[in-house]
């Protein structure tokens, strides 16, 4: 199969053949006859397998096919995406398949000055990329105005409609025609998820790409148990003994990043970090920079889990292991991607073990442990596997104990102490299901 044979225009092959696209993948395969056809979706696909283009290409076709010229202040597309990053990214790739087209392109998202957006929204653009609060902001402004608006797309869609981002999904959704296509991409589903979208959409083809909630097969993985304090020291020991090139390490607490991030420069190692109380221009800063491989260690909280493509990153570590299950899946996404081979570690202390049996329920394997001669855990991380069995009595360590010996078991507890940063920091969780007017809708 080829991206002719799926009807799509010249302009649109033209870039794809200096991107160097010869085959769709298969969320391509099927999104794209979809899309033009005119149907609303919900995609299912592992992270790295290609969404952006699946939504992406139709949609620039129906753009310029179809429709009037996008009036002043308007938009006649709009994706909206969790966080800021995944925002700039997802519009680089639009505006890069849009090169050959006579379409307007353009991101807004927070941690930014408003008034060059307002500026550049003036004329109106043909795809807006957005985060959802800069956009009810621009639209409460007056900025923006989305009565011209044919499609809608989420990507990331789980997360969109999750607990923190329902109130902003559910004003945003008041402000759209009745009348357009609506997008769903996203790489896990759960049950609520599913259900909630389902009553969003009308007449939805559902679309299974791979396994639900499974891990791409690309990324090996595996844990190493080790005591909580000498998370750091495991670190760079295998960092040196791996001799990592490029790594992508993933911290829960901001001060959990900062304080790896000033480990590994006290050790004249090339590190950076990003979070959310970071100003945006630093974060971006430090990502272009690790995408240009000019900074070897990048420590992130989950706001870097979703939906960043790094061409060709080998590695990621999970130096602790994320709070919610499904970001191990988006963290680990991160390396692997488009047919390439990665590796996904995670140094899982006592602490963690519930963490480690969700993840390993979700994703419906039992991960391999591999311990470091040196770094034998005191406090032994109990044996875990894909049924959520967690075998509650840590057995006796067999080496004596050598030091202290007081520290805290916490089997049951997920959260350590300290600030928790979530995945777009501006977004207050809720708690709450979103009420959509998912009333009589016009027909197409
Ligand atoms: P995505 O899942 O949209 O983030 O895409 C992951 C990576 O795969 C990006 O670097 C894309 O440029 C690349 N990609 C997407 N579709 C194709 C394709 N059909 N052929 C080759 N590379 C692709």
């Amino acid at each position: 199969m080829t991206f002719a044979t799926l009807g799509l225009i010249e302009p649109l092959l033209r870039a794809l053949e200096t991107l160097g696209y010869q085959t769709p993948t298969p969320v391509q395969a099927q999104a794209i006859p979809a899309v033009l056809a005119g149907r609303d979706l919900m995609a299912a696909a592992q992270t790295g397998t290609g969404k952006t283009a699946g939504f992406a290409l139709p949609l620039l076709q129906l753009l310029t096919m179809e429709g009037p010229k996008v009036a002043a202040n308007s938009a006649r597309a709009l994706i909206l995406c969790p966080t800021r990053e995944l925002a700039e990214q997802v519009h680089a790739s639009v505006a890069e398949y849009a090169q050959h087209l006579p379409l307007t392109t353009y991101a807004v998202y927070g941690g930014v000055s408003i008034n060059p957006q307002m500026m550049k929204l003036r004329k109106g653009v043909d795809i807006l990329v957005a985060t959802p609060g800069r956009l009810i902001d621009l639209f409460r402004q007056n900025a923006l105005k989305l009565n011209q608006l044919q499609t809608l797309v989420l990507d990331e869609a789980d997360r969109m409609l999750d607990l923190g981002f329902s109130e902003e999904l559910a004003n945003i959704y008041r402000m759209l025609p009745k009348k357009r296509q609506t997008l769903l991409f996203s790489a896990t589903f759960s049950d609520d998820i599913r259900l909630l979208a389902g009553q969003m959409l009308n007449d939805p083809l559902s679309i299974q790409v791979n396994p639900r909630n499974v891990a791409a097969n690309t990324v090996q993985q595996w844990v190493v148990p080790v005591d909580k304090k000498r998370k750091p020291e495991l670190f760079v020991h295998l960092m040196r003994k791996g001799r990592w090139k490029q790594v992508l390490v993933f911290a829960k607490t901001r001060n959990g990043v900062d304080a790896l991030v000033d480990k590994l420069q006290g050790l004249g190692i090339n590190a950076d970090g990003i979070h959310g109380d970071k100003p945006q221009a630093t974060r971006q800063r430090a990502l272009d920079r690790f995408k240009a491989s000019e900074v070897q260690i990048l420590v992130a909280t989950d706001v870097a889990a979703r939906g960043l493509d790094i061409e060709d990153l080998p590695l990621v570590v999970n130096f602790d292991l994320p709070i919610v299950a499904e970001d191990y899946i988006h963290r680990i996404g991160r390396t692997g991607r488009a047919g390439n081979t990665g590796e996904a570690i995670s140094l899982v202390c006592a602490d963690e073990v519930n963490m480690l049996s969700a993840i390993e329920m979700l994703t419906r394997q039992t991960l391999t442990r591999k311990m470091e001669a040196d770094f034998v855990p005191e406090h032994r991380v109990p044996d875990t596997d894909a049924s959520g069995q967690v075998v509650k009595k840590p057995k006796k360590p067999k080496k004596p104990k050598t030091s202290g010996g007081g520290g805290k078991r916490n089997l049951g507890k997920w959260v350590d102490s300290g600030d928790v940063a979530p995945a777009e920091p501006s977004i207050k969780p809720v708690r709450k299901v979103p009420v959509f007017n998912t009333g009589p809708r016009k027909k197409k």
